[in-house]
């Protein structure tokens, strides 16, 4: 599998010169397998970018989009992703129903111009929406299991497998508090437990989390905490805070890393940087 950071900012888009390293975009997440099934998960800011890269890589095709949940910052790159106006591309959406129930009613709807001027059915691309859970999901040589998130208005977190190689995606997870409808700190480490590299959410700094509980995220120490009992030897850090500039992101990474040293973890550590790739 290759995966692909098209966005990894939490919140907000965050354009800028502060921000030129990390990246300014919001959450979107490409997995490309061997047998060239591709899924974008989240249709934040980074997947007005990927569509355009796949209106040139991909004339015309098949898309997968999984999503995790409706917040606004997870959704908001959808109408300006340029496949979906494509009569040469089909799309399936799947994954959280509230969020895709927001996309198809809320965001477009049907002449219903209060959010966007173009309408659902201006879309050319022939979109077929799956909005009932398929748990695990099978497309082509992956298989992606899902997870409840501990979010406000709860949500999906993803591990893909594919031969032999397993990577889970939990964003907007808040380790530290345990949800209506979300998950035991036991089950999160049984869904992580073993997988080759985790990418977490870890918006908040030990220093801030107290004054944000209940918003929905988590902190580098509790990602590594997590991985460290789930035996997990490669994190990425992401949904970084709309205000942490390049270099408030090299100083948590740092500060990850010296308490991974301390406490003697077998694990590494970085951040999810938009634009970068890696392959398990
Ligand atoms: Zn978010
Ligand atoms: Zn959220």
């Amino acid at each position: 599998m290759k995966i692909t950071f098209w966005g990894t900012r939490g919140s907000i888009p965050a354009p800028g010169q502060e921000t030129v390293k990390i990246g300014g975009n919001t959450t979107c997440l490409e997995v490309f397998a061997d047998d060239e099934m591709r899924v974008i998960v989240d249709a934040g800011t980074g997947i007005r970018k990927l569509g355009a890269s796949l209106m040139k890589e991909m004339p015309a095709g098949h898309i997968n989009l999984l999503l995790t949940h409706s917040h606004w910052d997870h959704l908001a790159g959808y109408t300006f992703f340029a496949p979906a106006y494509s009569l040469a591309h089909s799309i399936s959406v799947y994954g959280n129903p509230m969020a895709q129930e927001v996309l198809r009613h809320d965001i477009y709807g049907r002449n219903d111009n209060r959010y966007f001027p173009v309408n659902m059915d201006d879309l050319r691309a022939d979109i077929e929406f799956h909005d009932e859970l398929i748990n695990p999901l099978i497309l082509g040589s992956l298989k992606i299991t899902t997870m409840n998130l501990n979010h406000p208005g709860n949500g999906y977190a993803y591990l893909f497998e594919c031969g032999g190689k397993r990577v889970a995606f939990v964003t907007d997870n808040e380790l530290g508090l345990q949800y209506p409808g979300g998950n035991t700190p036991k089950d999160i480490i049984s869904f992580c437990q073993g997988v080759d590299v985790l990418i977490h959410d870890a918006q908040f700094t030990p220093d801030e989390i107290e004054k944000r509980r209940g918003w929905g995220h988590s902190t580098y120490v509790e990602v590594a905490d997590l991985a460290h009992k789930a035996g997990v030897p490669h994190i990425y850090l992401t949904h970084h805070a709309p205000e942490r500039e390049d270099n408030d992101c090299e100083i948590i990474l740092k500060e990850a890393n010296r308490y991974i040293k301390k406490k003697k973890y077998n694990l590494s550590c970085e951040l999810a940087i938009e634009g970068d790739s890696f392959s398990v």
